[in-house]
């Protein structure tokens, strides 16, 4: 179900201070947007960095403590990896009964990795946007969809408080939509493993194994920008009838001949409804804080890997002959 402007009464946020924690891309542009709609904004910040630049853009600010006790709405906006932490030692010790704590996204809730005290609301305002966008879509006058949750309703009107914020922040006017911090979080990970980068790379080897040049392959399947004006078209027109704006042989080659046979399909589904279940029985997530925990050992060793391969090493050459490194 969607929810829109005339939804949303933000008379109900009157007299209660929003705490903005994490002044970084979705934080500075949703306190910009709240600021406007009237609604009274503090920012809680760590760091010289981030606490000159909302204190720059004229908002008080605090250290997150001092925030915590003082918001009666806390918008949890640090990363989702130092999240745990910082909610551990800044914001749980200050909650006070009837607090609102709100999250951009539903990870570190739907996998325990924070569990809220009970005498609090917990919902969750997640934009489909990056954080400029936040921003820069309100100004514009269209705004942005977000994914809209209600996790736990102490004061029994978290979900009023929920729409109102969604309006303050500029998201119900292009529209929020009813959803999960479960679903949230599946759909966001989902396709951050869906095999995107994996899908390019492959695309290039196996070109270059064809007797394509690594400078024409990489050209043609990302670095000559086209793919960014087709994503634009996916945007704006739909995934399919996007086509139309293509020649008649290239819509014919997606539309058709590039469909996987029924087999192939079957191949790739099966590897993606694995991927789904890795990431709803919370292996990917252990998995993380593993790496996380023995200090990103494994992640920079796979990068390493990769920075192995003629791939990477070529991609490389490309970028600097054309200037962009
Ligand atoms: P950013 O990386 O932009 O946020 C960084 C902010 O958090 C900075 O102000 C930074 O301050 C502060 N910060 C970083 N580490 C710490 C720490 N250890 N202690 C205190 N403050 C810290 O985050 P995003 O805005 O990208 O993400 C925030 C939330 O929004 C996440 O839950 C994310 O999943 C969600 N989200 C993000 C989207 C996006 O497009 N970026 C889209 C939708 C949701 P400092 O200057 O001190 O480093």
């Amino acid at each position: 179900q969607w929810y829109f402007d005339e939804d949303g009464d933000l008379s109900v946020l009157a007299g209660k201070t929003v705490g903005v924690f994490g002044y970084g891309n979705q934080g500075r542009s949703q306190a910009l947007n709240m600021r406007d709609a009237g609604i009274d904004v503090i920012v809680g910040s760590r760091s010289d960095a981030s606490a000159e630049k909302s204190q720059e853009d004229g908002f008080e600010t605090l250290p997150l403590a001092e925030a915590a006790r003082k918001a009666d709405i806390l918008f949890v906006l640090v990363p989702d990896e130092v999240m745990p932490a910082v909610y551990a030692e800044h914001i749980a010790p200050n909650l006070v009964p009837g607090n609102v704590v709100n999250f951009a996204s539903g990870y570190n809730v739907h996998f325990k990795k924070i569990v809220p005290q009970d005498d609090v609301d917990v919902i969750m305002l997640a934009p489909r946007m990056v954080g400029q966008g936040v921003r820069d879509t309100v100004v514009a006058g269209v705004g942005f969809p977000s994914l809209v949750a209600v996790h736990q309703d102490a004061t029994g009107h978290a979900w009023s408080t929920l729409i109102a914020l969604a309006k303050a922040i500029g998201s119900t006017r292009m529209g929020v939509i009813e959803s999960s911090f479960e679903e949230e979080t599946v759909a966001d990970l989902f396709n951050e493993h869906f095999g995107f980068l994996h899908a390019v790379r492959q695309g290039v080897e196996v070109l270059v194994e064809k007797g394509v040049s690594y400078e024409a392959a990489i050209l043609e399947l990302y670095a000559s920008g086209e793919m960014r004006e087709i994503g634009q078209y996916f945007v704006d027109h739909g995934l399919f009838d996007q086509l139309k704006l293509h020649s008649r042989t290239s819509a014919f080659g997606q539309l058709a001949w590039a469909r996987p046979s029924p087999e192939a399909e079957q191949a790739s589904k099966d590897h993606l409804r694995n991927v789904i279940d890795r990431i709803k029985d919370g292996t990917f997530a252990s998995k993380w804080q593993e790496v996380q925990e023995g200090g990103m050992k494994e992640f920079e060793a796979a990068e390493a890997e990769l920075q192995q391969q003629p791939f990477w090493q070529e991609e490389l050459k490309l970028y600097k002959r054309l200037g962009r490194i």
